[in-house]
């Protein structure tokens, strides 16, 4: 069998069994966001690692080197902030072949910078090595829970209502304009906005120290399979169903104008990924705290759905009728991606 008929779920699980992930510090090990860890310890630690590979992650034809290097650091940060967590520290791996212009590593480390100076981090080592011939990208992101509980994807209750902050399908939007030739010099400011979330997208810490402080999220991941693929990971991880209303997704007019012009299909941005919006489940007696996320964040935040008994993950037309999927989101290996 090869890898690509197994798909990258269950090849993890099967790497996971090799393993005996637990020990008496360890809190969460592989299935959430990052890994915590340092239990007994005065705060706990969080760490993450996301690797982007040349032709399947990004395309030097139309993303600039510094944009990749800020992009590669902000969704490691997405994953600490879908734990509720801080990023601190980070380790910058990076196999270059040998013919790169040494120009590509000083923008992909300004655009990096540029990140890591907004939020605190520190580059604190990493590995540099040569590839045959693509460029690849592993970063590993050291955090802490500073006075807060990590939250889990795996705390997902019946009853609960299923929230996302900012708009949806943005980025995906934006990605189908690059590989179609539009460029981030367009003179459509649409355009410009959704192939701006695609190569700059911003995490959302300052929400999630919110979310987590207050405690209000039952259970939290970062969208970066697509809303409908990491919902269906908490719903997985908690045992329970998700029932999302297609009418409520937050779609931004950027997101709409393109979408007519390219005839994006309606699933289009519940399956599109790498939007880094934090979707999070809310018990209903917790549910109007985050009017203050709303207010004093300038924070979009929209109810799309709810957590019932069962399984997988269920799409509602606004006459309440099941909208057949026929794929959650992405997924590597998969034919056809
Ligand atoms: P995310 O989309 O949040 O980055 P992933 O879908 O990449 O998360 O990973 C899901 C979980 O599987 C994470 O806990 C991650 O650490 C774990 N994981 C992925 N690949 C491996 C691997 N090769 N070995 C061990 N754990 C892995
Ligand atoms: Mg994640």
């Amino acid at each position: 069998m090869e890898v690509k008929d197994l798909g990258e779920f269950n090849l993890i699980e099967k790497i996971a069994a090799h393993f005996n992930g637990r020990d008496q510090d360890l809190l969460i090990g592989i299935g959430d966001d990052c890994a915590v860890y340092g239990k007994g310890s005065k705060k706990l630690s969080l760490v993450t690692s996301d690797m982007l590979v040349e032709g399947i992650h990004f395309n030097l034809d139309f993303t600039s080197p510094y944009y990749l290097g800020g992009k590669s650091l902000a969704l490691n940060i997405s994953d600490i902030a879908a734990m509720g967590g801080k990023p601190r520290w980070f380790l910058l791996s990076l196999a270059l072949p040998g013919h790169m212009d040494v120009s590509f590593v000083e923008e992909f480390c300004t655009g990096a910078a540029h990140i890591a100076n907004k939020y605190g981090l520190k580059l604190i080592g990493g590995d540099t090595v040569a590839s045959p011939d693509k460029i690849i990208i592993s970063i590993t992101l050291m955090g802490e829970e500073d006075g807060t509980e990590p939250i889990r994807r795996d705390g997902a209750a019946d009853g609960d209502q299923i929230f996302v902050t900012g708009t949806i399908g943005d980025s995906a939007a934006g990605l189908e304009l690059l590989k179609g030739g539009t460029s981030r010099d367009s003179e459509n400011k649409s355009h410009v906005e959704v192939i701006m979330k695609h190569l700059s997208p911003t995490p959302r810490i300052l929400e999630s120290e919110f979310i987590a402080s207050g405690k209000i999220a039952t259970s939290m991941i970062d969208i970066s399979d697509g809303l409908l693929q990491d919902l269906n990971h908490i719903c997985r991880s908690s045992g329970v169903r998700g029932k999302v209303w297609l009418d409520r997704i937050p779609l931004s007019d950027s997101y709409r104008e393109t979408a007519q012009g390219l005839d994006l299909d309606t699933p289009f941005p519940l399956v599109g990924g790498e939007d880094y919006e934090l979707l999070f489940t809310v018990p209903l007696e917790k549910v109007e705290e985050l009017d203050l996320l709303e207010k004093e964040f300038f924070c979009r935040v929209t109810h799309i759905g709810e957590i019932v008994r069962g399984e997988g993950v269920a799409l509602y037309d606004s006459h309440n009728n099941e909208i057949e999927l026929t794929q959650y989101g992405y997924e590597h290996f998969k034919a056809g991606q």
